[in-house]
């Protein structure tokens, strides 16, 4: 069986690993169209940040070990810029062998997604940077390195404006973060949101929030970002981060069945309506695990998921993907803040009743040095079904938002919450958990 996997990184690595592991005779080619497969994109701003100090470290698998550890023909350097489903058939452009074609027998896409670049006035100036790879990161970190780079605005309040905006004011910049939307970090409600935006504005960052980019000016001393209400910033570089888009250009004419936005439209088993032919990843529109409405989530915890059940498709076991809750966690500066399920805004929208409740425990025992309070907000439906989750606070978030994940993935109620038996000891807890607390208020 020749398997050919478009894109190389989370998504098409992962299938690629998975698939070798359960077949040994298959002939797997790997196409990336960069130059580097397997990076850490989740890391790159901790990169920028100096956390994370050496660049190899970010450079997870190489294409040379993917090919020696598992045989597989990786091609990098090579974009796919056409796909015709009747002859099997794949059209390439590869830098050093120029445009070829390629059959296959069965395909599997991880395109993954990339930076939404709005027409607004200015925008491709090269003082604005965006951040999806290894070489959008070494442009980013060689402009921070300049002396004369001080000011940075960050527009958008996403996971990664945010994580951006944090790690560039570990390096001493002045940064202002910009978001038009009410709120930063659209996952939240905006009461948890503004526990985050009070954390960035305690350490430096300003933030200006429904406020929108009008447009951006190339001047003398460096770039004037004018926004929607006429506030004016002055900044050396601009990072936009304001959101993503599917990297799903080259499938226009393929047959294969996309979404309102660009997604590739998937089954359970990660199949397109193409014979042979599997999508994973960002690029793919999924199904809201709590309400069953069609989403986007891009996210690396289901792009490797999603890889490891195509490739179990692929190899003649039967596996599905039952949806995305879409979890997540970020640090800001000395606060953590995570989420899972749905929040408010989407409960509101699709008119699904619910209930909100919010806890405050002490992150262990109150008695023992150091204790730090949390906020835990729950969401739940009239039946007691927990649809979402939100938390923030100085320690232990991870640990609380992550039951709550497995509780909604195991379709449970606040009921079961206040049976949860969680481990305690005065350093780490309180008997009576804040995961059964939450539980306790809700029910
Ligand atoms: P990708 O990993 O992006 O891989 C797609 C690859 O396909 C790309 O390398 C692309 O070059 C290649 N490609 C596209 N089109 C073609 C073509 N036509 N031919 C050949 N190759 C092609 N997620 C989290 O869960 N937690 C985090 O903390 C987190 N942090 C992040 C921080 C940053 C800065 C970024 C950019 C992302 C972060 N993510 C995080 C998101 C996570 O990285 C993605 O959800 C995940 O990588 C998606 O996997 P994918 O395989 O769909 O796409």
């Amino acid at each position: 069986k020749k398997v050919v996997i478009v894109g190389g990184v989370a998504g098409g690595a992962s299938a690629a690993a998975r698939l070798r592991r359960l077949d040994e005779q298959a002939e797997i080619i790997l196409l990336e169209r960069d130059e580097h497969i397997s990076f850490a994109n989740c890391g790159l701003p901790y990169y920028i940040g100096e956390t994370i100090r050496e660049r190899d470290k970010l450079l997870v698998q190489t294409p040379e070990a993917m090919r020696a550890r598992f045989a597989i023909d990786v091609r990098v350097n090579s974009e796919v810029t056409a796909i015709e489903p009747e002859k099997k058939m794949i059209r390439i452009n590869s830098r050093d062998r120029g445009c070829y074609e390629e059959s296959y027998d069965v395909l599997l896409l991880s395109p993954g997604a990339q930076p939404v670049r709005p027409p607004i006035p200015g925008i491709d100036s090269p003082r604005i940077f965006t951040l999806r790879n290894i070489p959008d990161t070494d442009r980013i970190k060689a402009m921070v390195d300049r002396e004369n780079t001080q000011r940075v605005a960050v527009i958008g309040g996403g996971f990664i404006g945010v994580e951006m905006a944090e790690n560039l004011r570990e390096r001493g910049l002045a940064v202002t973060l910009v978001e038009a939307a009410p709120h930063i970090l659209p996952p939240f409600d905006s009461d948890m949101a503004l526990l985050i935006e009070r954390e960035l504005q305690d350490h430096g960052v300003t933030v200006h929030v429904g406020d929108g980019v009008a447009h951006f000016a190339e001047q003398a001393e460096g770039m004037l970002v004018t926004l929607q209400s006429g506030r004016q910033i002055v900044a050396d570089m601009v990072v936009l981060a304001i959101g993503v888009a599917p990297a799903t250009g080259f499938l226009k004419d393929s047959g294969i069945a996309l979404g309102k936005r660009g997604h590739i439209l998937v089954d359970e088993h990660m199949a397109t309506n193409q014979t042979d032919i599997y999508a994973v990843g960002d690029a793919v529109e999924v199904v809201d695990l709590v309400t069953g409405q069609p989403a986007a989530v891009p996210l690396a915890g289901p792009a490797n998921k999603q890889g490891r059940i195509a490739a179990d498709n692929i190899a003649g076991i039967p596996s599905a993907y039952k949806g995305t809750q879409g979890t997540a966690i970020l640090k800001v500066f000395d606060l953590t803040a995570a989420a899972t399920g749905n929040n408010e805004r989407s409960l509101a929208r699709l008119q699904v009743p619910y209930q909100a409740i919010y806890v405050h425990p002490n992150s262990h025992a109150s008695y023992y040095p150091d204790a730090l309070q949390l906020t835990i907000k729950l969401l739940f439906g009239n039946d007691g079904k927990i649809l979402g989750a939100q938390a923030v606070g100085p320690e232990s978030i991870d640990k609380h938002i992550d039951v709550l994940a497995t509780a909604i993935r195991l379709n449970g109620t606040v009921q079961d919450l206040t049976e949860l038996e969680l481990s305690y000891a005065p350093p780490y807890s309180s008997a009576k958990d804040p995961v059964n607390m939450a539980g306790f208020v809700a029910e």
